[in-house]
């Protein structure tokens, strides 16, 4: 396993590569026939389909990790295998860091909510992430981790209004804002299965030693770049309506069935003592 290391935050610095792994880095797990989740150093990325010629990818991972996207998707599909489509959850560096590498390569278009475009499209940037937030070590570097948007620019285009998800016909997008202004979720009715994005995790996200050992731990969205609440809760209380069976969140491991509904019941009526800080910039103190 290869933890942080000093001198990398000073390299990360130079070439946007951020040096930050967990034990599940670079593992691919089928959760279900059709549903594929990697591990990208720190974040997920899913494989929506069962067969080369159709298939989604769901986000893009890490800064310069177009290479090993590329790789685990040959491994799972085979050379040269490209999706019918990318639909990013939410702009946030780690979920967008192979995106414009990835476009390039395949030309295909990108979907994502109308509300996360102008992060998107080169027109606006998040705030910057809270360092000062309570947590651990993951939130104190959060300040280096980069807010400049990407630029699709026409590549990208908001999702259907209807709820409906391009080339995913069994599957509907739930809006969750919160952690990002346009932050989705992906659903599917017949099985019940949830991408959840970062809505919430399965990973204690501001600790450096748990986001490394995975450690599993239903949690809410990461803190150092959350920054509504309020909303955030409202967002947990959406997906937990939902019943899901099984979840790949944006980080951390995937979780179903007992474990599932017990966490997310308890992350529902505790979101105040579980998932928001003590303290931090985007802390109201009204909750
Ligand atoms: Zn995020
Ligand atoms: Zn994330």
């Amino acid at each position: 396993m290869s933890g942080y290391r000093e001198n990398d935050m000073y390299d990360a610095m130079e070439n946007k590569f951020l040096p930050m792994y967990s034990i599940a880095s670079g593992v691919g797990v089928k959760v279900l026939p059709d549903l594929y989740c990697y591990t990208n150093q720190i974040v997920n990325i899913c494989l929506v389909g069962d067969s080369a010629d159709d298939f989604v990818l769901i986000d893009t991972g890490m800064p310069e990790s177009s290479g090993r996207i590329i790789e685990a998707i040959e491994e799972r599909f085979g050379a040269d295998s490209k999706p019918k489509a990318i639909i990013l959850t939410h702009g946030h560096f780690d979920h967008v860091g192979a995106v414009v590498d990835l476009v390039e390569k395949w030309d295909v278009k990108v979907y994502a909510h109308e509300k996360e475009l102008p992060f998107l499209t080169g027109k606006q940037s998040y705030p910057d992430p809270d360092g000062t937030v309570e947590g651990g070590l993951v939130a104190k570097m959060s300040p280096m981790f980069p807010t400049d948007p990407v630029d699709l620019g026409s590549h990208v285009e908001a999702l259907p209004s209807d709820g409906t998800v391009p080339h995913m016909p069994e599957w509907r997008w739930v809006h969750t804002p919160g952690h990002a202004p346009g932050q989705i979720a992906l659903f599917r009715e017949e099985d019940r299965a949830l991408i959840a994005a970062d809505t919430f995790v399965t990973v204690k996200q501001e600790s450096l030693y748990k986001v490394m050992t995975q450690e599993l731990e239903i949690n809410g969205p990461p803190r150092y770049l959350t920054t509504d609440w309020n909303a955030a809760w409202e967002s947990v209380k959406k997906l937990q309506e939902l019943n899901p069976s099984v979840a790949v969140t944006g980080h951390g491991v995937p979780v179903e069935g007992q474990e599932l509904t017990e966490g997310l019941a308890r992350l529902v009526s505790d979101f105040d003592k579980i998932a928001i800080p003590d303290y931090g910039r985007y802390v109201d103190g009204e909750h």
